[in-house]
């Protein structure tokens, strides 16, 4: 890839980065480092968590501030507080010997605090849309000078309902700054925004294969709705240092998740909604130290979460659209470490995973979940290989003592197993897990797709051959059994074909009975 010294940054950056341990620019820092350096165009980037899109415009605009401004010089507007207090710890690190305030001004935190850090004169503001416009309102903020303005996880702020905040700081601000627009997807209502309301930019894409995904070894076990936690258990006592995040769909089912994982003598915790901002924030650091190794969480409690080097994610539930997968898997194998991103199927979900495969342009293999026999024997080898090493290591003295006094009147063997046994009491016992029924989907099927337009409707086999291709990319010679009838048709499809357009009907047309839908739901009716 590049270096850090191709992309025309000072001495100091180059130091700091150093210092950081940063080897090597990410993708979207060597597309967009340059760019905020050289030309005064808008930017738009794209790529997924975890590829260090903070630095990417951190360090350019850190190289362009001034050091004797009065006004604020930059403003980062993120979706979450945890993001602002990230995104603004990481700037100030990158910051080196330049004279520059910045700091994190989001909702919770006291107002005295931060209309004291602001009086004094501030640089960078990083900050969450609703504290911001409180300020704002306060006139204790100012933004009519800015210079930079950057929207971070721009898709989040969509998500969360933030936009209409955006736009309403924007107004406070000037028309010749330069606005930076980052985010892991773009949705099209992103796209829309950018045209509107940001200059002439450049967009810059980084693509799904690029960093994250590629790094990531995509899985997927067929499991039966009953047999996913034990199946998780398994996966979790195959790995030697399991650190993960584990996806549920509901609040409910993240806390019977987590509360099952507690019981089974895990390191488990639950995060969703419910949760109180300071109770998360205590977890969220448990989870950081490590002393807390499973992060049961939906979607939403999620968001924003920066932690690292995951050794896997696990999808308990299939996310609902191949954007949130993108989102959830990203979190494994960031800054060049592997991790694996597992996702439990159920046979009825099988159609939908395979419309996430082909949307997200990624490759998820199916895998066979590991048998109680081997998961016993790893464990087996593990603690075999771990007592090897105290023992060239020598064990401590008041054991050796102990040792003899035991061996007086038993013979090693019973001393040894009845020491495991105290240890590691059931676990290396089969019946610590249950039976995994097989479960086998379906796949080579075709699906007979009704069609809401007839020949009334000046429908043909051609147009609807030419209609089908169109939207999904479907081979001619896929495209079977047309018969089309007064007021609607049928089609049919291979199982897989049906499903991409299936989905996109559903997509697409909210509220209105899709164009396409399959044939017998419809008749059933
Ligand atoms: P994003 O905003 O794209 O989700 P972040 O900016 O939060 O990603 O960066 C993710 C992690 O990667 C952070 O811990 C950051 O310090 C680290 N990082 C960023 N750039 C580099 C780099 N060039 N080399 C190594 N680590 C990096
Ligand atoms: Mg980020």
């Amino acid at each position: 890839m590049g270096s850090f010294e191709a992309l025309g940054l000072s001495e100091e950056a180059l130091k700091v980065l150093k210092r950081k341990g940063y080897e090597e620019p990410t993708p979207i820092q060597v597309k967009t480092i340059p760019l905020i350096l050289a030309n005064e165009k808008d930017i738009v980037g794209q790529a997924q968590t975890g590829t260090g899109k903070t630095a990417a415009f951190g360090l350019p605009i850190i190289e362009l501030l001034n050091e004797n401004s009065k006004n604020v010089q930059a403003l980062v507007l993120t979706p979450t507080r945890e993001l602002a207090v990230q995104v603004a710890e990481e700037i100030n690190s990158l910051k080196g010997k330049k004279k520059l305030s910045i700091i994190p001004i989001y909702g919770g935190q006291s107002m005295e605090k931060q209309l004291g850090s602001l009086k004094k004169g501030v640089d960078v503001v990083v900050g969450t849309p609703g504290r911001i416009i409180d300020h704002l309102s306060r006139r204790t903020l100012k933004l009519e000078a800015i210079s930079y303005l950057v929207l971070d996880e721009a898709d989040e702020m969509l998500n969360m309902g933030f936009i209409e905040d955006v736009k309403r700081i924007m107004k406070d601000t000037n028309p010749y700054k330069r606005t930076m627009l980052f985010s892991a997807t773009m949705p099209k209502e992103i796209m829309r925004i950018a045209e509107k309301y940001m200059g002439e930019y450049e967009l810059l894409e980084i693509h799904k294969g690029d960093l994250t995904v590629s790094l990531t070894d995509q899985i997927y076990f067929e499991v039966s709705q009953g047999d996913k936690f034990e199946a998780l258990c398994r996966i979790v006592d195959m790995e030697e240092a399991f650190y993960g995040l584990i996806f549920c769909r509901t609040k409910i089912d993240v806390d019977a998740v987590a509360n099952h994982l507690i019981d089974r003598g895990y390191d488990a915790d639950a995060l969703h909604g419910d949760i109180s901002q300071s109770q998360r924030e205590k977890i969220l650091n448990k989870f950081k130290k490590r002393q807390v190794t499973i992060l049961v969480a939906t979607d939403v409690a999620a968001r924003g979460i920066d932690v690292h080097d995951l050794t896997h994610v696990i999808n308990y539930a299939l996310p609902q659209d191949p954007e949130s997968y993108v989102h959830r898997i990203g979190r494994t194998g960031r800054a060049g470490k592997e991790g694996t991103a597992i996702t439990f199927i159920t046979p009825e979900e099988y159609r939908k995973l395979q419309y996430i495969k082909k949307s997200a342009k990624t490759d998820i293999r199916k895998a066979i979940l590991p048998k109680v026999r081997d998961i016993i024997n790893t464990k087996k080898q593990r603690i075999k290989t771990e007592l090897e090493d105290i023992v060239k290591a020598q064990p401590q003295g008041q054991y050796l003592e102990m040792s003899r006094e035991l061996l007086t009147d038993h013979e090693a063997e019973e001393v040894l197993a009845a020491l495991l046994q105290y240890a590691f009491h059931e676990e290396l016992d089969e019946k610590h897990y249950t039976e995994i029924e097989d479960v086998a989907v379906d796949t080579k099927g075709k699906t007979r797709l009704f069609v809401a337009r007839g020949k009334k409707d000046g429908l043909t086999p051609g147009k609807l051959v030419e209609f089908i291709k169109n939207k999904c990319n479907i081979k001619d010679d896929k495209i079977k059994g047309i018969q089309i009838l007064e007021k609607f048709s049928f089609v049919t499809l291979p199982f897989q074909e049906a499903e991409m357009l299936l989905e996109h009907f559903k997509r697409n047309k909210k509220g209105r009975w899709p164009l396409i839908t399959m044939a017998k739901e419809r008749r059933k009716k």
